[in-house]
């Protein structure tokens, strides 16, 4: 044969990584972003300040916070990112233990390769050891009674703990807990409760506090003209999906008008079919209007004289839980409100908060809409109790929907890691090896939880592994105190969901960056010349000139 012609396959300044580098360069990265994020994991964690290209300030401890305000590059690291993600949306919390815990699992497995383990075979290591793990988490948590305060209450706690707003996690804690009793509900004979239900609106100004339970939705709008009531009890309301507005063509039209009678007549006709709007809206005996969209000036002058309160640009989301609260069902037309789509509330009302105003629906046919109206002096310490309250209602959401617990402060890790070893000697010898590393993998949790506390970790390790195999499953890390304590005693207790799924998913992010041995990237876009970039972002501005009040 003579010599072989090149053959290009892949375009011209595309970046090829095969076999052991790319499984290197994954492991790496995976790895950077762990240890990244395994200083804020805990009570005793550290927070950390994002600045983002426009120079907005985050102050925050929560792992997919973090992950979503730093911009990774690294496919792999993106795929932690959207672990976390899935994570966050799933139950609400452990996302950094998701990421601390998936970094670990490469980790070992680089360790493994080392050793010139196959992937393969630790890929399938991994997954039986996550099984089992599952498997055990259902064994060992203690199950309790979903309506039991003090249980919600601790498990709330334990959540909040390791937020910036921590030294409010009692009243914290408890507030959640009404709000999540206030919306829980059966069904198929189980119980549920979906955060939907559960409202939060952030207001700064005063302190956390002075964070309240509404029962009812709270708006953060104000009411659109000042000579409409400000008040308004037993309040028939309108639920409306389109403009108070005379439609205006979408180009720029031009009307020539050649006599002051003909400019009247153009005005007056648009006057007369936004007051007959108005009145069709009055026809209904609805005294109240909330509008996804615009409310022309004209329209809400008639609206002010015919006594009703009006809302305008209220948010889709908003709109729903206006409907589920009061009854009222969202029409898109005028024409189509009649009294039968109207809603109820006992009173409808603007209040100040804060210096700024916010409007009240209060008293629903529905009790299950509730408010929690979030407070802080500072606009990141308001932002951080907002993400806190969502952490705190999921796992609480979390326990009354799988009503079972375990003990916090890596105890779970531990008795886990001591299960998976006695298990891994059933298994033939490679993938013993991965399912020992797979042990070892799941300490870093207690492990970093003791350093946080300035804990030597060797030893507390050793000593965890002691106490567990003398059948103390819930010895733990007590962060608080810098020792070694029984974790359920101490009321730090953590929804079983969460744990199993915290484990399902750093397996799944481990297997899937392990699974991969190519790395095929693109070329990055050219670098363009300055003025045609200029002329680009021109035209991006330009297209996204929209903006609402
Ligand atoms: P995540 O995003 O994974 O939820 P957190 O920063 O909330 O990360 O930390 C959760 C970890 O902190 C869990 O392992 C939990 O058991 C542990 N933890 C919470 N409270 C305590 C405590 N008082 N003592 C020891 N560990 C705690
Ligand atoms: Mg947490």
């Amino acid at each position: 044969m003579s010599q072989a012609i090149p053959v290009l396959i892949l375009k011209e300044g595309s970046q090829r990584t095969t076999g052991r580098d790319a499984r290197r360069s994954n492991i790496y990265a995976a790895r950077v972003i762990a240890e990244a994020l395994a200083t804020s994991l805990g009570p005793r964690g550290m927070d950390k300040l994002l600045i983002d290209s426009f120079g907005n300030a985050t102050i925050t401890g929560d792992g997919a916070t973090i992950l979503k305000e730093i911009e990774v590059q690294h496919p792999a690291a993106k795929m932690l990112v959207e672990v976390a993600k899935a994570q966050d949306d799933e139950v609400g919390d452990g996302t950094t233990s998701v990421v601390v815990l998936a970094g670990q699992f490469l980790v070992r497995a680089g360790e493994l390769l080392d050793e010139e383990v196959h992937p393969s075979l630790i890929v399938e290591g991994f997954e039986k050891a996550m099984e089992y793990a599952v498997k055990v988490i259902d064994e060992i948590a203690e199950p309790v009674d979903p309506f039991n305060r003090e249980v919600l209450k601790n498990v709330a706690s334990t959540a909040l703990s390791s937020k910036i707003v921590a030294e409010y996690r009692d009243f914290l804690s408890s507030l959640v807990v009404d709000a999540a009793l206030q919306v829980v509900e059966k069904k198929d004979g189980k119980y549920d409760l979906s955060l939907d239900n559960v409202k939060v609106e952030k207001k700064k100004g005063e302190s956390i506090m002075e964070t309240s339970l509404v029962k009812g939705i709270v708006l953060d709008k104000e009411v659109v003209h000042p000579a409409m009531p400000k008040r308004i009890e037993k309040a028939r309301i309108a639920l409306l999906d389109a403009p108070l507005e005379v439609e205006k063509p979408e180009w720029t039209a031009k009307i020539n008008v050649t006599s002051p009678d003909q400019l009247r007549q153009f005005l007056e006709q648009e006057a007369t079919i936004l007051r007959s709007m108005v009145e069709k809206i009055k026809a209904t005996g609805a005294n109240v209007v909330f509008c996804q969209k615009g409310i022309d000036d004209l329209a809400q002058y008639y609206l002010a004289k015919a006594g009703i309160l009006a809302v305008r640009r209220v948010k889709k989301s908003d709109m729903e839980k206006l409907a589920r609260a009061t009854g009222a069902k969202i029409v898109t037309n005028v024409d189509d409100i009649s009294p039968d789509v109207l809603g109820y509330a006992e009173l409808v009302e603007e209040r100040k908060v804060a210096d700024e105003k916010m409007v009240f629906v209060e008293g629903c046919p529905n009790p299950k809409a509730v408010t929690i109206l979030v407070r802080g002096g500072a606009e990141h310490i308001v932002d951080e109790a907002e993400r806190a309250v969502h952490d705190a209602l999921s796992v609480v959401r979390n326990v009354i929907r799988e009503p079972k617990i375990v003990a916090g402060g890596g105890a779970v890790e531990i008795e886990l890691a001591l299960k998976l070893a006695e298990f891994a000697r059933k298994l033939p010898s490679k993938e013993q090896l991965a399912v020992l590393k797979y042990a070892e993998a799941l300490e870093v949790i207690p492990s970093i939880l003791a350093q946080t506390a300035g804990m030597e970790p060797v030893d507390v390790i050793t000593e965890l592994r002691r106490r567990h195999a003398a059948g103390e499953k819930w010895a733990g890390v007590d962060v608080i105190n810098g020792r070694i304590a029984d974790m359920l005693k101490l009321n730090v207790i953590e929804p079983a969901l969460v744990k199993k799924q915290v484990i399902k998913s750093a397996t799944e992010a481990a297997v899937m960056i392990l699974r991969i041995d190519d790395i095929i990237a693109a070329a990055p876009p050219k670098e363009k010349k300055k003025g045609e970039e200029k002329k680009e972002e021109e035209e991006k501005t330009e297209g996204t000139s929209t903006s609402f009040d």
